[in-house]
């Protein structure tokens, strides 16, 4: 059995799905953490307090509030770091100062990837969570409605979605993070879903391998699945996110979405 029960939950009644997507569909980004951690391990350690708690404890500090805000839009990370900056009697630059570094960064270690996707030399299937294909063909086979929401920035996560080739399965339900963060977030998404279609809590199904999503469905009623997966090795479990997606309130863990038929009749019981 690939799914370890976490909480109990209802199920088979769903009729929306919120899907995130780096690390939950896509692994374009893979590897954004190791960009994202030792750099605000960095800037920490700039600051008279982070000089004091040495290079590990201001790592493991940085790894600590970006994992618990992992799901929220880029730009929250940046605020906390910003924030604790501060905190450390240090300077800090404006957060879009760091997130626009912090993506450079990033773009420049995916650039490979894009290309490799838009000029055909990379298969599409081998930058997405095992199974995802199969998991959104199974989410429509049951006439469950699949809506991306996504914390990248809007523009990214389209242009993404379109090369690992997911974008008809969502349709125009693919949502990011807008310039100005305070009108989107996943919970806001949730929440239109839940009130334009007159739905209850319990037909909304969540797939997230970050905090926060995971958290925002709960919050609404639904059943949440944790997706923790081994990014890099694309098998097995990551103990690192497991851990939190449980501590955040996830109903089920899987590593992915290879065992198809094994999730199918799990979620679906009365299909
Ligand atoms: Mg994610």
């Amino acid at each position: 059995m690939s799914i370890e029960l976490c909480k109990e939950g209802r199920l088979g009644h769903f009729k929306y799905a919120v899907l995130d997507f780096d690390g939950t569909i896509s692994l374009v980004r893979e590897g954004w953490q190791q960009i994202m951690v030792p750099y605000f391990a960095d800037e920490l350690m700039r600051t008279p307090g982070g000089k004091e708690m040495g290079y590990d404890a201001c790592y493991l500090h940085a790894r600590e509030f970006i994992t618990l805000l992992t799901g929220k839009q880029t730009i929250y990370q940046c605020i906390h770091l910003n924030e604790e900056i501060t905190r450390l009697g240090g300077t800090p630059l404006d957060p879009q100062a760091y997130k626009d570094e912090y993506h450079e960064r990033l773009l420049r270690r995916i650039d490979d990837r894009l290309k490799g996707l838009e000029d055909g030399s990379i298969d599409p299937e081998t930058l997405t969570v095992p199974g995802s294909y199969d998991l959104l063909q199974m989410l429509l086979d049951h006439h469950v409605t699949p809506f991306c929401a996504s914390g990248t920035d809007e523009p990214y996560v389209l242009n993404e979605a379109r090369l690992i080739r997911v974008t008809p399965y969502f349709g125009k339900h693919i949502y990011g993070a807008q310039r100005d963060y305070k009108t989107f977030s996943k919970a806001m998404v949730i929440e239109r879903i839940i009130r334009e279609n007159h739905l209850s809590g319990e037909e909304l199904i969540g797939f997230g391998d970050g905090y926060v999503e995971i958290e925002n469905v709960r919050d609404a009623g639904g059943y949440a699945v944790g997706v923790a997966t081994n990014e890099a090795e694309r098998q097995g479990i990551d103990e690192w996110k497991r851990e939190r997606l449980i501590r955040a309130g996830a109903n089920i863990i899987i590593p992915d979405y290879r065992n198809i038929n094994e999730l199918e009749a799990f979620l679906f019981p009365n299909a």
